[in-house]
Formats: structure tokens, sequence, C-alpha cells
């Protein structure tokens, strides 16, 4: 009778490693700790055990102010009210500096695609974040992105282009072609990235020249939807 703490599975004893046996923790408050990390992206048990006894090393004073900052983090950030990136502010830094273009905005994905082209220094107009893209799959309809802000924003009067700037993949194209059907009946421009971002690429991922190079080379948005409809007649 192989000991209970191993567990067997299809009669197989398991080792008594880290990754099944959860329940030999020697406190409910680190096996607590243990699994909050292993619940967040790429952290595996193992390594949320090494986070957990590092953070346990540490002073109390540091732990805290660890813990506190996600509180804070969670408790006071808000989403731009115009552009809905995250802020510490009610309007963000970008939409609220008199020396970005107002006549422009880009479309992107999230906040990390704002820090990528930020990080070109080849655009100065404003940006709107979705909040992701239109995946059936992942049952994400055009309701839980915020089009309908994007589309307030447009009616508003102020933007003269729409750059699209998001993924280079099926789902990006669909976003793509769903924002520009939305906005087609109002006096601005839709463009789009220079495909210097390969197809199938995640734009955080492009290198800040690439990036940049597409930002300074769009292209309007309907040259490429009729290219596309050429291909498929
Ligand atoms: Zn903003």
């Amino acid at each position: 009778m192989p000991d209970e703490k191993f567990g067997v599975i299809f009669g197989k004893v398991l080792k008594p490693d880290i990754m099944s046996a959860f329940h030999n923790y020697p406190s409910k408050l680190l096996e607590q700790a243990v699994r909050e990390f292993a619940a967040l992206p790429g952290i595996g048990n193992k390594t949320a055990l090494r986070l957990v006894l590092y953070l346990l090393k540490q002073e109390k004073e540091d732990v805290e102010s660890f813990g506190n900052a996600m509180i804070e983090l969670k408790k006071n950030i808000h989403h731009c009210e115009i552009c809905q990136n995250i802020s510490d502010t009610e309007v963000c830094q970008i939409c609220s500096n008199p020396n970005r273009s107002r006549e422009q905005v880009c479309v992107v994905e999230n906040i990390r695609d704002v820090m990528a082209i930020e990080g070109t220094n080849q655009y100065k107009g404003l940006y709107h974040v979705l909040g992701g893209i239109i995946s059936p799959i992942d049952g994400v309809g055009p309701a839980d992105l915020t089009i309908d802000q994007l589309e307030l924003r447009i009616k508003s009067g102020e933007t003269d282009e729409v750059i699209l700037a998001l993924s280079t993949t099926m789902e990006g194209d669909t976003t793509n072609f769903y924002i520009y059907k939305r906005l087609q009946t109002y006096p601005i421009r839709v463009t789009t990235l220079a495909r210097g971002v390969a197809i199938g690429d995640e734009l955080e991922y492009a290198d800040e020249i690439t990036l940049g190079r597409s930002i300074i080379d769009r292209t309007p948005f309907e040259v490429i939807f009729s290219g596309r409809k050429q291909d498929l007649a």
C-alpha cells in the first residue's frame, strides 16, 4: 500500500514532487499564496512556490509594500474616459497632452500596443484601446470591446483619421473590417499599418523600427480591402 501522500493514478505511484502534492503543503497559508501565484499566466506550481518562498524570506515591510502595490493597482487605477487606456487619472497623460494631434486616433488592442507604438517615437496622435479583438472562438464579440465608445468619439467630429493598428491575425483582420464598416458613414480617413508587420504577428512583438516605419507608411484601409476582394473573385 503506497503512502497516501504520494497518490496513485492508474495504479502508478506518483512521485512526491511539488506538482502532484498540493495537499502536502505544511501550511494552508503557504498553499493559498502558491495557488494565487500559480493562477497567473505563465507561472507553474514550481515557480509559484519559489516566488512565495522568496517573499517569505524578505522583510515584512517589503512584502507589505508588494501586497499594497497590487491592492492599490486594482483599487485606484482608471480607464481613461477618452481612449480607455489605463491611467492614474480620469483622462490619461496622452489624451491630456496639448502637443498631441487630436485629429488622429490609432486603434489598438491593449495597453501593451500603446506602449509599443509610443516606443517608436513616430506617432503624435491619440489612441483608442479596444480591450481585445473580435474572436468568436473565445466568445469575444463587438459588444465586449470599446467600439461603441470609439464611434462616439468619431461622432463628436474631432477626428480626421482612424489608424487601425491591430495584430495581423485573422481576428485582427475581422476586427479591422468590422470597425471600418461601422465608421464608413463618417467623413474620416481609415488607414491601417503598412504590412512591415509580418502576417500573424502580434503588434507588441514587432521591433520598434519596423513598427515605426509601419506607422509612417500606413495605407488607406479601402486599398487593402478592395485588394482582398479581387483575390477572392
Ligand atoms: Zn486617454
